[in-house]
Parts: C-alpha cells; structure tokens; sequence
C-alpha cells in the first residue's frame, strides 16, 4: 500500500480521522466499531452453535413432571414445590404462545413472577436453582440488599441483568429468557410510613427501580456492571419473558398475619371460617395484604402475582435433607471418599445426633453442613494418606469430633 494513500477502515471504509481506533494488518485495516461488531458477530454465531441455552433444547414438561424433578432435590415444602411448578409450566407455555404468536388471538397470559416466603435456610434459593437447572436456562441469584436507588452508594438494580447476562455467556437472548432470584426481598421494605424525614435509597427507592424490570420492559444494561466503567456500551435487554423470583423471610409476618385474620378483614383469599385456624403455622395464610403492611409497595406486590410459603424445617424434615436429595450432603461426603477408593458409611445414629446438632444450635439445614464438616475433616485429612479401604463414621466418633473446641465454633456460626 503506498504511504500516500489514506489509511482507512478495509471493512466500513472510514478514514483514520472518522475512527477512534484503526488496528493495521497485513495490508488491511480494520476500525474498532468493526472490531466490536466482528466480535458480535462470533459471539452471536458461538451461542447458535452452543446449545447450552437453546430453547430447541427445553422440553416443556407438565406440572406433576416439574414437581417430581424438585422432588428429588427438595424435600416437603409440598405447597411451593406444586405453585412454582404450575407457575414455570404456565411460563414456559406463554413463551411457546409467542413463539407461535397469532396475531387473531389477543388473550394475553400475563407473566407471572413469583414471591417465596420462609424462615432462611427452608430452600428458597435451592428451588429456584433447582427450576433453573431443570430448564437450562441461565440463572442468577442477586442480593436486594446491596442494591440502591440509581446515583447512590450501592449497586443499580440494573446490575441484576448484568449479572444474568454474564451467567448466558453474554448471549443476551438466553439472558431474556432467564430466571433471576432476588433474595431478601424483605431487606428491601419501606423503613417507615414517613418517608419524607430522609430519602429512602436502600428501600423505597429499590423496589421503584425493580418496577420496571419485573413488569418487563427495555432495559440498557452495562455488561460489566457497576460505575467503575463509564465507557462501556450499554446492551439493551428485554425482561418481558425474564422469570423473577423473589424471597424473603419476612420476620416478623406472623404478627400482621394474625392481626389480620383477628380482624376478619376478609382477605384475598379468605379463611374458610369452619376451619381452626392453624395457629402454629401462621405463614400459610400469607396474602398480598401482609406483604403490604410490612412495607412492599403495592406495586411490587402486584407485580409478585404467585405468592407461596415454605415451611420452617423440622427435623424429620432435617433427617430426610442428610441423606434423601439426590445430592445430598451424605452422598457427596460417600463421593468424595469413593473417589479415593475408601467406603464410607454412616451408623443411623450418627445422622440422627447430627440432626440433633443442628436443632440444638438452631442453624437448621444449613448447619448440617457445617456439623458434618467439622466431623468429617480429620477423616478427610488422614484417610487419603492411610491403607483403611473402610470408614464407618459412628455416634461416638461424631459425639468426639463435636464436643470439643469445634462446638464453640458451630454455635457461634
Ligand atoms: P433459603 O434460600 O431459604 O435461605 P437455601 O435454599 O439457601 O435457603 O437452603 C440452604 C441449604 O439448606 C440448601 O443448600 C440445601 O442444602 C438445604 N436445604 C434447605 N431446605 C431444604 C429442603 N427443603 N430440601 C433439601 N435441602 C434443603
């Protein structure tokens, strides 16, 4: 190329002077608007090719089939296990109707984003994982406390997507077709009826923000997330078919449950008056109304249509977590030795004081883990480094690795 020529683009044809950037190659050039558009272009035809979140893929299974699949990850919480299935089976089929879309038929099915309610550690999260695993659809689990009203301390609500977005690979059309589970929902709560004093940036402010996400609209995401770069283009994401779940333990709920049942305010869903009212197990009759005397807007609650419970664990309940789920924590631990040739078994009485354990510190499913752990970690260390080809783990052997400085630990935890 002779040097009196003028340096230009070899794909849109720009000159130097009209580009920001022109990369020189072998006797080409190339712009950096073309080298973003180039990459596009891979990424695009890398995810065609990627059938990790191809909807080809998903085969829209029936109620009681989405149910028998949490069945095997989730134990009890029967009441959400059959809402969330019937709300995914009616999701999925709205995205099939706009696939197939006929402009004649205009009954629309709504979306409908969903609102678990229960104590943490009762498997909010574990069964909207489970939904997102069965579907093959990317999933993401955000946390409504770090997030702030657009310009203040914190992060946008915006970064919700962004990190959807980078959970498909950047492949926005699997992200539009995600799920996003935003935990502790409750956080989020007007923090009093005058909210005139100071601004509430962390609460109010939040669930404004979150409005136009869950209602499904438009929305320029910063595919890095966060402030820290200006620079970066904004990628437009659709929420329409983006299925939200939220949880929240909402402490405290009872009370406005029992105010209002006291009252006989005839709720949403009125109390068969016939009926005793269960008075041990209040969260059962959550309504749209409690969830707006704790301090959701009405518009966020509209927009949580699917309102479910999950039960506080008991620990029959516990018992079965130990070893039934089709990861469990006991068959993960019979993996791990199997995987250095060691059979490992677990007396009953061992899991049943390891239930105990967790009752007693009140750390509930989670705890299990972490008693399990601190039984299992001298075994862990020596077994790899020893001949035994087999490992009981006995009530005393259990009862020797907690009852010592590690229980200080566990009750601390
Ligand atoms: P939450 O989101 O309600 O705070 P998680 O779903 O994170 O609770 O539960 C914490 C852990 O406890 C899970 O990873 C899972 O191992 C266990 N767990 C909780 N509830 C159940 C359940 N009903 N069935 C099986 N495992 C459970």
């Amino acid at each position: 190329m002779s040097k009196k020529e003028v340096d230009k683009c070899s794909f849109c044809g720009k000159t130097k002077q009209e580009v920001n950037l022109l990369v020189a190659g072998n006797s080409v050039f190339i712009c950096d608007s073309c080298v973003e558009k180039a990459y596009t272009i891979v990424i695009e035809e890398k995810n065609e090719r990627n059938p990790q979140f191809s909807l080809r893929e998903v085969k829209l299974l029936k109620p009681a089939e989405i149910k028998l699949f949490l069945d095997q990850y989730v134990i009890g919480q029967e009441e959400a296990k059959k809402v969330l299935s019937v709300a995914v089976y009616n999701h999925y089929k709205r995205l099939t109707q706009k696939n197939t879309a006929n402009p004649q038929d205009d009954v629309e099915i709504e979306k409908s984003n969903i609102l678990l309610v229960g104590e943490t550690g009762t498997g909010k999260t574990l069964l909207a994982r489970t939904i997102a695993r069965m579907l093959h659809v990317p999933f993401t689990i955000v946390d409504a406390t770090v997030l702030t009203e657009a310009g203040y301390v914190g992060e946008d609500v915006e970064s919700l997507l962004t990190r959807l977005l980078q959970a498909a690979n950047y492949d926005v059309k699997a992200a539009e077709r995600g799920i996003v589970f935003i935990d502790e929902i409750d956080k989020i709560a007007r923090k009093g009826d005058n909210p005139s004093i100071t601004r509430d940036v962390s609460g109010e402010g939040v669930q404004q923000g979150l409005l136009k996400l869950l209602e499904g609209s438009i929305v320029n995401v910063p595919p890095q997330g966060g402030r820290k770069h200006p620079e970066q283009k904004l990628i437009p994401i659709d929420t329409t078919n983006i299925l939200f779940i939220a949880g929240g333990a909402f402490e405290g709920i009872e009370r406005k449950i029992a105010t209002r049942l006291n009252t006989k305010l005839v709720g949403y869903k009125a109390i068969d008056s016939t009926k005793q009212i269960d008075k041990e197990n209040l969260i059962q009759y959550v309504a749209p109304q409690d969830l707006r005397s704790f301090g959701l807007i009405p518009e966020i609650v509209g927009r949580l249509p699917i309102l479910t419970y999950l039960e506080a664990l008991s620990s029959d309940v516990l018992r079965k977590i130990l070893t039934e789920p089709k990861n469990s924590i006991i068959k993960q631990y019979v993996k791990l030795f199997k995987m250095d040739g060691v059979g490992l078994s677990f007396d009953e009485e061992t899991l049943d004081y390891i239930v105990d354990k967790a009752v007693e510190f009140r750390l509930g499913a989670r705890g299990l883990r972490s008693i399990c752990e601190a039984i299992m970690v001298d075994a862990m260390f020596d077994s790899p480094s020893q001949n035994s080809r087999y490992l009981k783990i006995t009530k005393e052997y259990a009862i020797s690795k907690i009852e010592t400085e590690k229980q200080h630990r566990l009750q601390v935890a």
